[in-house]
């Protein structure tokens, strides 16, 4: 895109909102006079980053403090401004949220520096306040990354690797998949350029290839969907270079990527999602081993859609994916979505979502509430939640996420504290285990207790994983 103006933000707020327009105006002017005579490493004039932090948040229609936050969110950094002047101009949540970047934004996650560490503990722990904070931050990233050959290539590596490391398991935690797919391939592209442009290249053959076969089951299940007369919307959707990456680091050929390329198929409820697979394999066969509830059985980012796997024309495997339209603004935007689904007290409702739903954010609370020190605090973080995840079923069929490595223990901690207590073995996909058992992504777990148990053994501490665990277990000796 050529450079974005702000005029373009305007065009692109009055979209959804018409009525905030000159607070807008007035952050813009504000923000370009502090930072009147700096410039980028390109060159350019410094107000067009936050401009283009803006408009990144707008194209998420964000609400009109996070916009103004986003247009001054290095002023308080850069320039002589208050928080207090800040305050006074525009009103205090802006002010805060400005200051909640500032706090955040002179951060090195891989320095072993207390300072630093202090940083990173910010940057976690600011979502527990005001999670549009991170979602701001998370802008600011996606942009200097979108920038990044302006720097130096150590800057770039660096960059690359913080990205990873911390701001793309923050997107997928709030279930921003937009802004962590683009993201990962950013990353990806500074880290492993060669790699990077291999996977492309592959990318592009499979989307040649796959064209005549995706075309025809589009129109194929436009005819159907109309026919039933249920509302829809149809996308092809291609799997980001990244995800590529990583399935092929596991070992998989390309062949057995099943969700390369998949098509997406919108519906206005959920009764027509279901209606929809009914019809889809009526005249695809599916695959039984790849079909996934996850309306209701959620992810646990709270990412909802039915996948189903079919037989396309030529014999060549198609994955598509069923929900609805409000869905899929969750599947692109994650928490975000509520900006456009709950105008007005979005915020309110994204924080409440985020303390009721997302599990990642309960282990955080334990895990700042346990840890005074801040580099054991950050390891922990790092060992708990930046780190590769299992996903594993209770009996009802629940996804519990838990880090790799944890054992039934860690399971049987997160169902209740009293399941922990009291647990003596579990059956684990129908085998019966000891408690010290270490879980593997998809086993279904279920937890025995015996109320005469002795209780958690010590050597346990050693076994498990979880903050929560590790807390339930010294607890109990305490008593
Ligand atoms: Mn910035």
């Amino acid at each position: 895109m050529s450079q974005i103006t702000i005029n373009d933000l305007l065009a692109k707020i009055a979209e959804y909102n018409q009525e905030e327009i000159d607070i807008v105006k007035k952050a813009y002017a504000y923000a370009e006079s502090l930072h009147q005579g700096q410039k980028r490493q390109s060159g350019e004039d410094y107000i067009i980053h936050p401009l283009n932090v803006a408009y990144i948040l707008a194209d998420m229609h964000a609400d009109r403090d996070t916009i103004c936050a986003a247009l001054l969110h290095d002023t308080l950094e850069d320039t002589k401004i208050t928080k207090a002047e800040i305050e006074r101009d525009f009103n205090p949540d802006i002010a805060n949220l400005v200051n909640g970047v500032t706090k955040i934004s002179k951060m090195n996650f891989s320095s072993k520096q207390d300072q630093n560490m202090a940083n990173t503990r910010k940057i976690i722990t600011s979502i527990t306040e005001d999670v549009r904070i991170i979602i701001i931050k998370l802008a600011d990233r996606l942009h200097n990354m979108r920038t990044l050959q302006f720097k130096s290539e150590f800057k770039q590596k660096e960059n690359a690797m913080e990205t990873m490391d911390i701001f793309v398991p923050l997107a997928y935690y709030i279930g921003a998949y937009r802004i962590k797919s683009e993201l990962e391939d950013l990353s990806l592209q500074y880290l492993y350029p060669e790699k990077y442009k291999r996977i492309e290249d592959i990318k592009v053959r499979v989307e040649d290839e796959s064209r005549h076969c995706l075309a025809e089951m589009l129109q194929t299940i436009n005819g159907i969907l109309d026919d039933q007369n249920i509302p829809h919307d149809i996308k092809v959707r291609t799997k980001n270079i990244y995800g590529i990456y990583k399935r092929m680091e596991q070992g998989h050929k390309l062949s057995d990527i099943h969700d390369l390329l998949s098509l997406k198929i919108m519906v206005d409820s959920i009764a027509n999602c279901y209606q929809t697979l009914g019809l889809i394999h009526s005249k695809y066969h599916p695959i039984n081993d790849k079909f996934k509830d996850y309306i209701y059985n959620p992810k646990t980012n709270m990412y909802r859609s039915l996948h189903t796997t079919v037989f396309g024309e030529d014999d060549r495997l198609v994955q598509t994916q069923i929900r609805t339209f409000d869905m899929d603004k969750v599947a692109s935007f994650g928490l975000t979505a509520y900006w456009d689904i709950n105008k007005g007290d979005a915020r309110n409702v994204m924080q409440e979502e985020l303390k009721n739903k997302y599990q990642f954010f309960k282990s955080l609370i334990e895990i700042n509430s346990v840890f005074a020190d801040n580099q054991e605090f950050v390891s922990q973080v790092k060992r708990e939640l930046l780190t590769d995840k299992i996903y594993v079923y209770t009996t009802k069929g629940d996804i519990v996420e838990l880090p790799k490595g944890s054992t039934a223990i860690d399971f049987a901690y997160r169902i209740h504290t009293d399941i922990g207590n009291t647990m003596v073995s579990a059956v684990v996909n129908d085998k019966v285990v000891e408690p010290e058992y270490e879980l593997k992504n998809k086993d279904r777990v279920r937890i025995i207790t015996d109320v005469l148990s002795y209780g958690p053994r010590e050597e346990w501490l050693d076994k498990v994983k979880t903050t929560r665990a590790k807390k339930k277990i010294k607890e109990f000796g305490k008593n």
